[in-house]
């Protein structure tokens, strides 16, 4: 099993700081990672009265525009062109997608979320919005920021192939509730995840 990953920018969100993100997020993986033109901010799950979306229902309607999304860049390509052209010049299917939005998310019962997950259409949706000292009254920290998004993209990207949460602290998939979590863990995934990320193999 390939591991062929894209990402789509919604809505105002700076494209060069996810591209950033994603140059990291392709080294990491050791793979291509496929950046799609921006998508408009759904109207799905909107809640005014709030500020905020409804993670489910934006996820949803974003998956629904997927296909119309034209490829904007692809990062991470090796230096030297594969002579066997392996690496398509513009793959329209991915294994894993990611949206990532400036846009505040929340759950019903809950104040707010990094993002959600459908495991089944294996799609992640992050939100930068409580990655950013700002949200949280500090002084901007752009590096911080951005280290955040790229291992809660790590994490959000194994969720959507699949994987659950990871047991071990210095995982990439280790669980994620509060930005502590962020913060502490590695921007990398452990050897077990690793495997079955890259290899569909699972642990027995
Ligand atoms: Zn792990």
């Amino acid at each position: 099993m390939d591991l062929r990953v894209a990402i789509v920018p919604v809505g105002r969100l700076d494209p060069s700081e996810v591209e950033a993100a994603a140059v990291r997020i392709a080294k990491v993986l050791n793979r291509p990672v496929t950046l799609r033109q921006p998508a408009p901010v759904p109207k799905a799950g909107d809640d005014p009265a709030r500020g905020q979306h409804v993670a489910g229902p934006f996820l949803a309607e974003l998956r629904g525009q997927l296909a119309r999304l034209p490829v904007a860049k692809i990062v991470g390509q090796p230096a030297v062109p594969d002579p066997a052209g392996s690496v398509a010049p513009a793959a329209p299917v991915a294994d894993a997608t990611l949206f990532v939005t400036d846009v505040d998310l929340y759950r019903p019962q809950t104040d707010g979320v990094f993002g959600d997950i459908d495991t089944t259409a294996h799609v992640g949706l992050i939100s930068v919005r409580r990655l950013r000292e700002a949200f949280y009254k500090r002084k901007a920290d752009p590096a911080k920021a951005r280290a955040r998004l790229v291992k809660l993209a790590l994490y959000a990207l194994g969720r959507a192939r699949g994987l659950p949460d990871c047991r071990d602290a210095g995982c990439a998939l280790a669980a994620t509730t509060a930005l502590t979590d962020i913060d502490t863990k590695p921007e990398k995934y452990c050897a077990s995840c690793w495997r079955r990320l890259t290899t569909g193999a699972y642990r027995i």
